[in-house]
């Protein structure tokens, strides 16, 4: 029987503005970095890794390079205190982090990629669009979101990676299924999950960031392609009404609060 277990990796308070484009200036968004295990009959799959808490602690020596545009702008709005790293949280739900088969990245950003390095043993489902674009952002700020000690291990042989071009099924029983859903990065997906009692949930990551950014299309300023995000969000809200499905992105804090407590899981 499927279950899916939520997890928060570490807090990070938004400028409200920053989130939802000339919405509430000068207000905080106290928002997470959720991580999402799904227990399936055939294997384990973990969706995004949450925020990587070496970089948190030191931003100046992670990875290769550093990542410095890290400490200018989020180090000061993101704490990690009390809250487990993703290996940690699926130790805790009971599970051993090298029996983790999938690991599904929404996108690269820093606070959904944290955690690659801390399953060496999975394949790495990510769509390819956003792999190329993660070496070489062409925007300031999206630059600033992709940190190479986060994914800079994909490159090496050592490490798994599937490269998508578009829809994807994992287990091929169309049980938990990656969607794309570009505009908030290139290559940002989705991950529909049918649940045996719940029904189905669209794990949709940043394609918006709150229920409200949804209801009144509302995207940030930072968008990689504001156009292709709002289409996405019309995807999403369509699947979502076709399938009768609940909608959980990653940012709404409500929407992770409405979740389940690891130990426990959603069914
Ligand atoms: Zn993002």
């Amino acid at each position: 029987m499927t279950e899916l277990y939520a997890f928060n990796t570490g807090d990070w308070a938004y400028e409200y503005s920053s989130m939802l484009r000339l919405k509430n200036p000068g207000e905080r968004y106290p928002s997470l970095c959720p991580c999402y295990l799904i227990d399936h009959p055939e294997g384990l799959v973990l969706v995004d890794t949450g925020v990587s808490h070496d970089l948190v602690a030191n931003p100046a020596e992670y990875g290769a390079y550093g990542a410095p545009g890290f400490a200018d702008f989020a180090a000061d709005d993101v704490s990690v205190e009390g809250r487990p790293s993703a290996a940690d949280a699926v130790a805790d739900a009971g599970y051993d982090t090298s029996a983790v088969d999938y690991v599904v990245l929404t996108h690269l950003h820093l606070d959904h990629a944290g955690g690659i390095t801390e399953f060496p043993d999975a394949e790495f489902l990510v769509q390819r669009d956003e792999l190329a674009y993660a070496w070489w952002p062409a925007d300031p700020v999206q630059r600033r979101l992709y940190v190479e000690g986060d994914f800079g291990v994909l490159r090496t042989p050592d490490y798994e990676v599937t490269e998508l071009t578009g829809r994807h099924d994992v287990f091929g029983d169309g049980s938990v299924r990656c969607v794309p859903t570009p505009g908030h990065s290139p290559g940002h997906q989705s991950v529909v999950v049918d649940l045996p009692e719940t029904g189905t949930v669209v794990l949709a990551g940043d394609t918006a960031f709150t229920e409200e950014a949804v209801e009144r299309d509302l995207q940030p300023p930072f968008a990689w392609d504001t156009e292709a995000a709002l289409a996405s969000t019309r995807r999403i809200r369509d699947l979502a009404r076709r399938e009768d499905a609940d909608v959980v992105l990653a940012h709404d804090r409500e929407h992770h609060e409405d979740l389940p407590t690891p130990p426990n899981a959603l069914e």
